[in-house]
Formats: C-alpha cells, sequence, structure tokens
C-alpha cells in the first residue's frame, strides 16, 4: 500500500455514507479509517457497517459521524506481527489499523496480506530433484551414503574446483571436522570473523578452543585484512598463534583472499573458509570457498541450494577429505567388523537427501542470476531512496546478492531499522536485521577481537543493516509489495524521528 492508497482510506467524519461507499469501492480495501478533525482516528469503517447501515434504512446522505459509535480496535506502532494476529483473531476482524502515540492511525494490518507471508529466502526447488530422490526410493538407498552421495560430492567438487568434497549433515558439522582435521585441540586459539552466524564459531567451543574475533572491512563486509594482520602480530607475541583462521563470505560475497591468505601465509597459520553462504559465487574467476587449506558449504534451507539440511566440507589433499568421511562416520576403522581407536560423529549426508542436491546444484547458475537480478530490481526500484547504502560489491567480486542488504545512515540508525523491521513485519513480510556479531554475543564474553581501523564496523553493520526478501523464487507481485512497504516503512521512521 502506496502513502496515496493509504491516504485515500482516511476520511472525516463529515462524509456521507455514500461518499464512503464510493472511497471504499475505489481501495478496494474493505476499510476506511474514520478521523477526528485533528487526524486521531475516531472509528473504522467497513463493507459490513455500511450493509448493516442501509438494512436499518439509515439514510446515504446520513454523515458517517451520525452512525452509533463503535471504538476502534487498534495496535500501536511498536505492535509486533504476533500481537496484530492475536487482536485480528480476538475480535474476528480483518482490518486493524496501526496508530501512532497520539492517536493518528499510519498503517493498516490487513489480514488478507498476513496470510501470504514472504519468506525471507525460501527453498526453491528445480524439476530434477524429485526424479534423483525416486531413484534413491526405487534402488531403496535409504541410508547415509549410497550413489546420489558420491555423486553429489564429485559434481559439487567439479563445480567450485576444488579436488575433492565431503558431504556432511550440515555446514556447521563441516566446520566441526574441519577444526578437527586442521589439528584444533582444547586450549587452542581459532580466528574468526565476527559478522558471522554463529554456526561459524560453535565448532571452535565444541573443540574446547578459544575463539578470537576479527572485524569486518566496510569495503567486503568480510574479514578486516588490516584487523587480521593486528590481530596475528598479537598472537604471535603472546606466543600463540590460532591454529587456524575462518574467514566468512557473507551474503554471497568472498571476502578479499589476495589479502587475507598471504597474511595467513606469513604467520604460517591455515585458512578456513566458511562459504556457507556463497556457494556460488567468484572471487578474481575462481568459486568462492576454493581458497582455503579446507573450505565449507551449508546446504540449510534457506541457503542458495538446499538439501533441507546439509553440508559440504571441500579441500585439494584427498587425505583431508578421505579422513572427514572417516570422522563423519563414527571414525570407523577399515576392518570386516566395527574397531575404532579415536572418537567420531554420526556426520554424514543421507542418499535421499543428496540426490535433492544434485537437481539443486543443476541449477545453482540460474539460482545466482535470479538472486542478482532481485538485487538489481531492488537497486533501481529504490533509487529515489539515496540514503539506502547498498552492500557493495567490489571490482573482481561476483556475489551471489544471496540475501539484498543495505544500510541506514546516521546516528540513530538502530532506531530506524527497528522500526522498518517492524513496519514491514506488520505486512507479513520476513526482513531481518544484518548478523549480531559474535563479540557482541553473550556466549563469546571475554573473547579477544579487533576492530578495524576505522572503528568497530562490525558493530555498526548490526546496527544499521537490513536484509530484505531475496528468495530466487520471489515473484515480481511479492518484490513489488516489498519494495511499496519498505519505503512507506523509510518514511514512517523518518516521521518518527522528525517528531522526536
Ligand atoms: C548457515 C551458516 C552456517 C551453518 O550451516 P548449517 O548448515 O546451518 O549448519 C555456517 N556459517 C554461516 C556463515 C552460515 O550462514
Amino acid at each position: 500500500m502506496t502513502a496515496d492508497e493509504f491516504n485515500a482510506l482516511c476520511v472525516p467524519a463529515a462524509c456521507t455514507l455514500l461518499q464512503a461507499l464510493a472511497a471504499l469501492n475505489e481501495s478496494g480495501r474493505g476499510v476506511l479509517l474514520v478521523l477526528h478533525p485533528d487526524g486521531r482516528l475516531r472509528r473504522t469503517l467497513t463493507d459490513g457497517d455500511l450493509r448493516r447501515a442501509a438494512l436499518s434504512h439509515v439514510s446515504e446522505s446520513t454523515q458517517v459521524g451520525e452512525l452509533p459509535e463503535q471504538p476502534p480496535i487498534t495496535i500501536g506502532t511498536d505492535g509486533t506481527f504476533a500481537a496484530g494476529m492475536a487482536l485480528l483473531d480476538e475480535h474476528q476482524i480483518d482490518h486493524l489499523p496501526v496508530v501512532d502515540a497520539s492517536g493518528r492511525p499510519v498503517d493498516v494490518m490487513f489480514r488478507r496480506e498476513l496470510s501470504q507471508r514472504i519468506w525471507l529466502s525460501s527453498p526453491h526447488l528445480g524439476e530434477e530433484e524429485t526424479a534423483f530422490v525416486e531413484d534413491a526410493f526405487r534402488t531403496n538407498w535409504i541410508a547415509p551414503l549410497g550413489p546420489h552421495v558420491d555423486g553429489f560430492e564429485r559434481e559439487l567438487a567439479a563445480h567450485v574446483g576444488v579436488g575433492h568434497a565431503a558431504a556432511v549433515s550440515s555446514g556447521t558439522a563441516a566446520i566441526h571436522l574441519a577444526l578437527l582435521l586442521l589439528g584444533v585441540k582444547p586450549g587452542d586459539t581459532v580466528f574468526c570473523s565476527s559478522l558471522t552466524f554463529v554456526g561459524s564459531c560453535n565448532p571452535i567451543l565444541y573443540c574446547g578452543a578459544r575463539p578470537v574475533f576479527i572485524d569486518s572491512d566496510p569495503q567486503t563486509w568480510n574479514m578486516s585484512p588490516a584487523a587480521l594482520e593486528r590481530a596475528l602480530e598479537w598472537a604471535k607475541k603472546e606466543g600463540r598463534l590460532p591454529r587456524c583462521v575462518i574467514p566468512v563470505n557473507l551474503y554471497g560475497q568472498s571476502a578479499d583472499m589476495d589479502a587475507i591468505l598471504p597474511i595467513c601465509d606469513r604467520y604460517g597459520v591455515p585458512v578456513l573458509e566458511d562459504a556457507a553462504e556463497s556457494l556460488g559465487a567468484r572471487y578474481k574467476g575462481r568459486a568462492s570457498g576454493s581458497f582455503g587449506r579446507i573450505g565449507i558449504y551449508s546446504f540449510n534451507g534457506n541457503k542458495i541450494i538446499t538439501t533441507s539440511g546439509g553440508g559440504m566440507l571441500v579441500a585439494d589433499d584427498p587425505a583431508v577429505v578421505e579422513r572427514a568421511r572417516k570422522l563423519a562416520t563414527q571414525a570407523r576403522e577399515p576392518a570386516p567388523h566395527y574397531e575404532h581407536t579415536e572418537v567420531g560423529f554420526n556426520y554424514r549426508m543421507s542418499n535421499v537427501l543428496a540426490g535433492i542436491g544434485r537437481g539443486q546444484l543443476r541449477v545453482l547458475e540460474q539460482r545466482v542470476a535470479q538472486r542478482r537480478q532481485v538485487f538489481e530490481t531492488y537497486r533501481t526500484e529504490l533509487a529515489d531512496q539515496p540514503q539506502l547504502q547498498w552492500m557493495p560489491e567490489p571490482q573482481g567480486y561476483r556475489s551471489t546478492r544471496w540475501l539484498t542488504c543495505f544500510t541506514l545512515p546516521g546516528r540513530d540508525a538502530g532506531l530506524r531499522r527497528d522500526l522498518v523491521l517492524r513496519a514491514l513485519e506488520r505486512h507479513s513480510i520476513e526482513a531481518r536485521p544484518v548478523w549480531k556479531p559474535m563479540h557482541q554475543q553473550p556466549l563469546f564474553r571475554g573473547a579477544p577481537y579487533f576492530a578495524h581501523e576505522s572503528g568497530d564496523v562490525s558493530a555498526g553493520l548490526f546496527e544499521a543493516g537490513i536484509c530484505l526478501p531475496s528468495g530466487s523464487n520471489l515473484t515480481p507481485d511479492q518484490q513489488a509489495r516489498v519494495i511499496e512497504q519498505l519505503r512507506r516503512a523509510l518514511a514512517l521512521a523518518e516521521d518518527r524521528r522528525a517528531a522526536a
């Protein structure tokens, strides 16, 4: 609903029933907002109210203000989606005006819209997945391991140009295995990007190791080479270099590997590349995830391609991947009986899910193009909002735009970010803040943190950043709805700031 469409719903109490009928007919929204002269909401007027008036022989020329009083049911601008839904259900109504602190309506929640939720990033299946899954059923390979697992590993490794791959149950499991393969032991330290999803660094704790967090570079939003360098210098002085460094490739874009790899090399520290969010992205012509000693991908339901849940570990060294497979299958020794000499895990991917993965991999490049198109549409359609700073894509990077993200400018960006998110949520649009950095998480309180030279970049991105619905299956109509509501939400947030 645009600002003009919203304004067309607002009528004075002096308007006649006939005029109200015409306005209702024109808007097609099924509700009008009757205002006091000072702009406060007096009541709502629905199709049903007018029908009842007609049946009681109230004349068409009667003013709306003369109808029996009916105090409106409303929600405040701080009201959540859930609270709005509860009110709609409790009062069995289909529209809920949103009013500001002075009682003026600023928006309306519509039940019809709420039932057509727009997701941040939902699974998007192609045409071949079911054939692979049916094959798994037909051949009774409903096991962890099987021909689709082998095929998926082979095909993914070829796709990203890495020697070998091991399919596992999640991206987090892949990181856990990778840390073990790199020799991470209790008491060790591991460096990791601070701006990321907790799945990147929970496995550090599984190993009994201690994380050190590295800030973002404003040019990539990913690991700052400058902060990394300072952290390694410090670690060397302390005599405890990290066992490995985990640069994370956020929102479909690679970190600056040409800067990060030589720094790590100089200190002799291997890189574990968390490419959970960047499958399909390229950096200077090479596939994201192919730069570290070990790389990992995720096929969780919200990622660019999905197996409903799953992950992949990739490395050029066949011995590394062989060992990953062994650790992922309870570290079973090669013997006809069950022989074990070390701790293992049950981390393998099932043959059924690998079948979904093979089908998804075939449409990966299409998905990248679709997500990039979603981003382009946001950027061009919202060109009238020059204050929005889109996540940069420097020269030589090719992001998948897994999620379209932007930041709001200004000192109170956090406040406006929340207002915008809440306004979108009231229209059943799932948008999210940018990841809350790990150095700000209670879980990691006390962990060392190295900020970028220009201050705490990741904290600023979290404060000001918003991720928009970006699925490759977002329809043009849905995206138009997001754009329209975002424009309105931005204006509302601006008004609130002006009023404050
Ligand atoms: C999704 C994600 C993970 C974890 O992957 P799962 O498959 O959900 O375990 C790790 N790191 C990042 C950056 C992610 O986005």
